[in-house]
């Protein structure tokens, strides 16, 4: 195990560590008042997307297990690989250390919600949840422990060219004499058949993708944490340590190579989406798209995260709201007697329409 030192943010006033803090967006003594300023230096810096991919020690992402110093109160305590920032168990001081993968972060979006803010969003969020059980909204106003974690991405940004090939498909109806016997008697009655008109095309789309975010932590649900974007990524500033105190961070577990996959998968579905719309029509086919990339470029970011897990009927949930705009995007349990309430409301409901239509046709002519 690595021996590290922790970062000293130690008051001037009174010697205890400082924290940052997103209402203020500076360092706070939460003792004695006292507070330091960031200077706030706005960098969106990128680099080219072939050079970064070309080091060869992506292939090795190896997680280091540290022993860390409290500045606080002197103990020693483990940190878990590729955890770079937390809190000591003893003195809850906050343990900010250095980051061990050959790649650091260049940026970081810092927190802007405040803790007060976040559990208030979450529970207003729950509150607003249908077939929620009632016990879960009483369980979440007395829940207090949220985590504030910077998480690590990596940024794709790139233009776009797009030449395909499809198909335009354009609804038309026709008539259809159908047979039927009423009453012993064969009627026949004329229906509307919806068919489409298929016919082929080809054309272009063009899109910029301009930080184009891939979590590069996968002990978190990809799925999840795409519900709480967008990220603001032109408000990223320079990274700096300080904004990491009093917060968990934790680098990248992933290969740049590997992300880019993901990246890539994300703009294809996005530029699909383009060409359906460029096609046109009632209904698309597409069979081929040649997508031509220019000015790839990556960046590697830190986002901020509130999170929290609960357990509820013995199944663990979790949710995560966006640490700068709030965004909230959560796994939920479901009540299934108020659903059941529900459904038997609706079908009460359907079944007197259905007695009303009855009797109107018996009563009036
Ligand atoms: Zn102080
Ligand atoms: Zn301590």
């Amino acid at each position: 195990m690595r021996e590290v030192e922790a970062e000293d943010f130690g008051c001037e006033g009174c010697g205890s560590q400082m924290r940052y803090s997103p209402a203020r967006m500076e360092l706070l003594c939460e003792y004695c008042g006292n507070s330091s300023p960031i200077e706030r230096r706005i960098d969106r810096e990128s680099e080219e997307l072939q050079k970064a991919l070309a080091r060869s020690h992506w292939e090795s992402i190896e997680g280091v297990q540290r022993s860390v110093h409290c500045p606080g109160c002197g103990a020693s305590r483990k940190l878990e690989a590729f955890v770079v920032a937390g809190e000591c168990e003893y003195c809850s001081s906050p343990l900010v250390t250095e980051f061990c993968n050959p790649e650091k972060p260049g940026t970081i979006l810092p927190f802007k919600i405040s803790r007060a803010e976040a559990h208030e969003i979450f529970a207003n969020w729950i509150g607003s949840l249908w077939f929620a059980p009632t016990r879960l909204k009483v369980l979440v106003d007395k829940y207090e422990s949220l985590t504030g974690y910077y998480l690590p991405f990596h940024l794709f940004s790139a233009d776009t060219l797009t030449l395909y090939k499809g198909e335009r498909g354009d609804a038309y109806y026709e008539n259809e004499v159908v047979a039927r016997v009423v009453n012993g008697r064969e009627e026949s009655s004329v229906r509307k058949v919806r068919k489409i008109r298929w016919s082929p095309v080809n054309g272009m789309v063009s899109r910029k993708f301009r930080d184009l975010p891939i979590a590069a932590d996968d002990t978190i649900p990809m799925a999840l944490i795409e519900r709480i974007e967008p990220w603001d990524s032109s408000s990223t500033r320079e990274s700096d340590k300080r904004y990491l105190s009093g917060f968990y961070a934790t680098e990248y577990n992933r290969a740049l190579s590997q992300s880019h996959k993901f990246a890539l998968e994300k703009m294809r579905r996005r530029i699909e989406y383009d060409v359906r719309r460029d096609i046109g029509g009632d209904e698309q086919r597409v069979f081929d798209m040649d997508i031509h990339y220019k000015e790839e470029r990556y960046r590697y970011t830190l986002f901020p995260v509130w999170s929290a897990s609960f357990r509820y009927g013995g199944k663990e949930y979790r949710y995560l709201i966006n640490g700068f705009n709030g965004r909230v995007s959560g796994e939920r349990p479901y009540s299934y007697i108020k659903i059941a309430t529900a459904i038997l409301v609706v079908f009460s409901i359907l079944a007197v329409i259905a007695y009303w239509d009855n009797i109107k046709e018996i009563f009036i002519p």
